[in-house]
């Protein structure tokens, strides 16, 4: 394999002297609901800043769909919310990582409901939803399938009540910033003032995850993998880069977005079916349309080839109409603007890049391999979801570990400031050298780049997709390595040359893990290789500067 083009440390070029500075205890990158569960978990007496690229309205939290997964009906038992993860998990999940989580999660429900949260409910207790690869029902919901929206709204309301808290909305992280190894704060930039060095005493990353580098996708536009690569830069260990998961059923309209259909709609009884009308699942697997995410996405990408159709169907005309409707409000109106009424049309469905399950390795408080820098929520590689993420445990996950990030972050300040308030001592950073030019005249203002960062969506979807084999990997690498080689060297502007660089930084470490994974486990699936070796229990862990990823086996 070729030798990888390291870009440089810092996409851009600074002067401290330039540059305004500002200082934070506590720094929180992102303002999803890891973020804002951080700050919740900060002591009182300390600063803490949230920054977020777009405005609090516009995270992966905001548009969850179908819940919170958490034992909370008497017939539940932790051990059966623990061994479907472990299930789905396929080898990868800690085990001790999964059994804290799930014995946490009733409580940080009950957290949420002390805020205000309204869940729905039915005859007075809370209405629990069922989705694939659950064997119970446990999943909350708010607002029918709008779960993220009103979760956010009182985590917001929350949030809002503090007074030690500082919102920034619209100001892209473009760097970490680290002093002798030591995380020390960040490079900020937004339209009003430019650049700004925001310094920390400590720093929490919880900028969600990469979905946007797939041309099928169920995320927002800010979710293209910023948080994992500003940590790349800054030398944290990133693992199981390969394991992005796709959701089995995102609406396929074409010209219209491309709206998830959430699990519930298949818990509550909807049917998989193909361009002729006949239901598949069962041929694939006996727990049907339940059966995990990945199992559904690559039984559907057999039947579209099969078919020779580019989607399959969605089928709930053999339920009851009002009940589909009063369930899912929010699906109904976005398919009634396409003329399909959800109760009784078929609706058009295919997989889409959803859920990134590795990302920046995390400890059991959110601490990274770089000291001063913690992070939580989908960014993250903690060890809850290994090989393929179980529905409805990623919200979960955000609230779990954003509350201990946010705690650990705040006692290590707490320890090592005696006096609360004293003065920052700011780092000799010294002046970040010249981004390099490799001198072949491409200016960064000469390049499309809303066409490269098509091309890489593209690139992604056909070769790094559902299905992947080693021989389509190699050549997506290539090409990818193409783009960083004259991409990467730029020094851009604006968050759009900055995004699309993080993009194929992120890209690039995916596919490198996908050929790594000489196997089939959880969500990668090698058409090559397809059968799950025991060689393989172990992450891909990598880190920048080290010329290969190491394996870190599991017991
Ligand atoms: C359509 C959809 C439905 C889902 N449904 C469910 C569900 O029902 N249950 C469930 O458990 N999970 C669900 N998920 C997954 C879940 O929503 C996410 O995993 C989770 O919300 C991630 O939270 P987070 O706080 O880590 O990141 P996010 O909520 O994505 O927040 C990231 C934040 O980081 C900021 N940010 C990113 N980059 C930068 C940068 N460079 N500079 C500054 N700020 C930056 C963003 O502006 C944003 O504020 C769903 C996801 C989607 C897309």
């Amino acid at each position: 394999m070729s030798q990888s083009f390291e870009g440089p440390r810092y996409l851009v070029s600074f002067g401290p002297k330039r540059v305004p500075h500002c200082f934070t205890d506590v720094l929180i990158l992102g303002g999803g609901l890891a973020g804002l569960r951080a700050a919740l978990a900060v002591d009182p007496r300390l600063s803490v800043t949230v920054v977020t690229k777009d405005d609090l309205q516009s995270s992966s939290s905001q548009w969850a769909q179908g819940g919170i997964a958490g034992v909370v009906d008497p017939e539940d038992r932790f051990d059966n919310h623990v061994a479907d993860t472990l299930t789905a998990g396929c080898g990868l999940c800690h085990g001790d990582v999964v059994d804290a989580v799930v014995r946490e999660a009733p409580g940080r429900i009950a957290e949420l409901i002390a805020w205000g949260t309204r869940f729905d409910e039915r005859d007075g207790a809370l209405e629990l939803g069922r989705e694939g690869g659950h064997s119970h029902h446990r999943i909350v919901h708010a607002l029918g399938d709008a779960t993220g929206r009103e979760v956010m709204r009182a985590v917001i309301e929350q949030a809002r009540t503090l007074d030690n808290l500082s919102v920034w909305p619209d100001t892209f992280t473009i760097d970490l910033l680290t002093h002798e190894s030591v995380c020390r704060g960040a490079l900020v930039w937004n339209p009003k003032h430019g650049k700004t060095f925001v310094w920390a005493r400590r720093t929490i990353l919880a900028t969600g995850g990469a979905g946007q580098l797939y041309r099928e996708s169920t995320n927002p536009p800010g979710s293209s993998g910023d948080g994992m690569a500003l940590a790349w830069r800054a030398g944290a260990v990133l693992r199981d880069m390969e394991f992005m998961q796709f959701h089995p059923t995102v609406l396929y309209i074409a010209g219209g977005a491309r709206s998830l259909i959430t699990e519930a709609v298949r818990g509550a009884g909807a049917h998989l079916v193909d361009r002729d009308g006949r239901r598949f699942m069962p041929e694939f697997d006996s727990r049907g349309e339940l059966a995990p995410r990945d199992v559904v996405s690559r039984a559907i990408t057999v039947v579209m080839h099969r078919t020779h159709h580019a989607n399959v169907f969605l089928d709930l005309s053999h339920l009851d109409p009002d009940t589909v409707r009063r369930r899912f409000p929010g699906m109904a109106a976005i398919c009634g603007k396409f003329g399909l009424d959800l109760a009784r049309d078929r609706i058009p469905v295919r997989p889409g890049a959803h859920y990134m399950i590795g990302g920046v390795s995390v400890d059991s408080a959110g601490r990274t391999s770089i000291p001063g820098l913690f992070a939580a929520g989908e960014v993250t590689s903690s060890g809850l979801h290994g090989a393929n993420r179980l529905a409805s445990n990623s919200l979960l996950e955000g609230l779990v570990y954003g509350a201990r990030a946010g705690e650990a972050a705040s006692a290590e300040v707490l320890a090592e400031v005696p006096q609360v308030g004293e003065e920052f001592r700011v780092p000799p950073i010294e002046e970040s050298p010249a981004v390099v030019d490799q001198g072949n005249g491409t200016d960064a203002s000469m390049l499309d780049l809303a066409d490269i960062r098509n091309s890489l969506r593209s690139v992604m979807w056909r070769h790094v997709g559902v299905e992947r084999t080693g021989e389509s990997l190699a050549e997506a690498l290539a090409t990818v390595e193409g783009w960083c080689r004259y991409v990467l060297p730029r020094q851009f502007a604006d968050p759009q040359g900055w995004q699309l660089q993080n993009m194929l930084e992120v890209a690039r470490l995916m596919i490198r893990g996908a050929i790594d994974r000489a196997e089939t486990r959880g969500v990668h699936f090698r058409a090559d290789r397809p059968e799950t070796s025991d060689a393989w229990r172990a992450h891909i862990a990598w880190q920048r500067g080290e010329s290969m990823p190491h394996l870190e086996r599991l017991a």
